[in-house]
């Protein structure tokens, strides 16, 4: 299905918007893009940049837009919609990115109108940068993007914002707001959770100096720091929404640790290599379906300044 819309104005200009607009200007399916962010510096950038046809700052730039994409933290979402709210077009679409589904779906389709229509979405596909300088067009191309559309919203909308998600090169899946909290809490929220934890606790060991931890980084911890360097606002909001699911899974996380804790103490080795080769086989599982390539930063921006590896790579 084809698609295209006269005016997508875009909330928010970090990361998933401003790499929005460059998808979106790339496909060639909307009228016009209208940047709408409170940042001043942030929309000098945008417009300097050139990623929208018109930059402004307040809720009344939505006005005239058949499609409207909140990008911002999951718990801001709320506000944007109370205050977008009084100048939505009639028949307009409404969606969202954001990493919670069940707390989105529960915070902004009260506030906003019957006239319009509420597909949230999250696409699955991001990288540790902020700001509108971190996006790129190719983000959303083989990644996957959840609908969660109320059971309500007809099938024709529901299309059109696949055809959407499609149109910018993502693959597309439709599930409820429940079942996504459950499955991005295991695949999303509790990764980043331990990378979050392990590095800082990297970081307050007294015995080992900050710049063993540089030095020695290539031994695995690199890797989390890279998923810890995410933006804290954002996965501030992610665990306090997602707050049921993410408990849930780190109760079953915990649990395999101490199985493990308990392995290693008793010296079993098999059951080490057992748990190891299965894990092994889900990574190369997730290469063969294009999620990953083993090539480093597959889908990001390069280091500005990459340096030789002298550790030799992960051990
Ligand atoms: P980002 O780069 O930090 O950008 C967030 C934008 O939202 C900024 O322009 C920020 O403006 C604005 N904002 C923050 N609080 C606001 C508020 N109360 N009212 C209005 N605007 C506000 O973040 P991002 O990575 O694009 O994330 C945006 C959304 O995408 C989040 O809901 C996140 O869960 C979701 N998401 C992120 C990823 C990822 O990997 N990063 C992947 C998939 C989905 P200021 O500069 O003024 O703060």
């Amino acid at each position: 299905m084809s698609v295209s819309f006269d005016r997508i104005a875009i909330i928010g200009f970090g990361l998933i918007g401003s790499s929005l607009a460059r998808a979106i200007r790339k496909a060639g399916i909307a009228g016009e893009i209208v940047a709408i962010d409170r940042d001043e510096a942030v929309r000098a950038r945008v417009a300097e940049l050139g990623l929208a046809d018109r930059v402004v700052a307040g809720p009344e730039g939505v006005e005239g837009a058949d499609f409207v994409i909140l990008c911002v933290p999951v718990r801001a979402n709320a506000g944007v919609a109370e205050a977008i709210a009084p100048h939505l077009a009639p028949g307009a679409i409404i969606s969202d990115v954001g990493s919670v589904k069940g707390a989105v779906v529960r915070d902004v389709a009260p506030l906003l109108p019957a006239s319009v229509h509420f597909v949230p979405a999250h696409p699955v596909a991001g990288t540790e940068h902020s700001g509108p300088d971190a996006g790129f067009a190719e983000l959303f191309v083989n990644r996957w993007s959840i609908l969660t559309p109320p059971p309500e919203t007809s099938p024709e909308v529901v299309a059109r914002v696949r055809a959407f998600w499609e149109a910018i090169g993502s693959n597309v899946e439709v599930m409820t707001p429940e079942h996504h909290d459950l499955v991005l809490a295991i695949t999303s929220h509790v990764p980043h959770l331990i990378a979050y934890n392990i590095v800082g606790t990297a970081a307050d060991m007294e015995k080992v100096t900050q710049g063993e931890v540089i030095k020695f980084s290539a031994g695995g911890f690199r890797d989390f720091t890279r998923i810890a360097a995410s933006d804290p606002t954002m996965w501030r909001d992610v665990f306090l929404t997602n707050k049921d699911a993410v408990l849930e899974m780190l109760g079953r996380f915990s649990e395999d640790l101490l199985a493990l804790q308990r392995m290693i103490r008793w010296g079993d080795g098999d059951a080490l290599h057992a748990l190891f080769t299965r894990t092994r086989a889900i990574r190369r599982g997730i290469i063969a379906s294009g999620q990953e390539t083993a090539a480093p930063n597959f889908g990001r921006q390069p280091d500005p300044l990459p340096k030789p590896d002298p550790a030799g790579g992960n051990q």
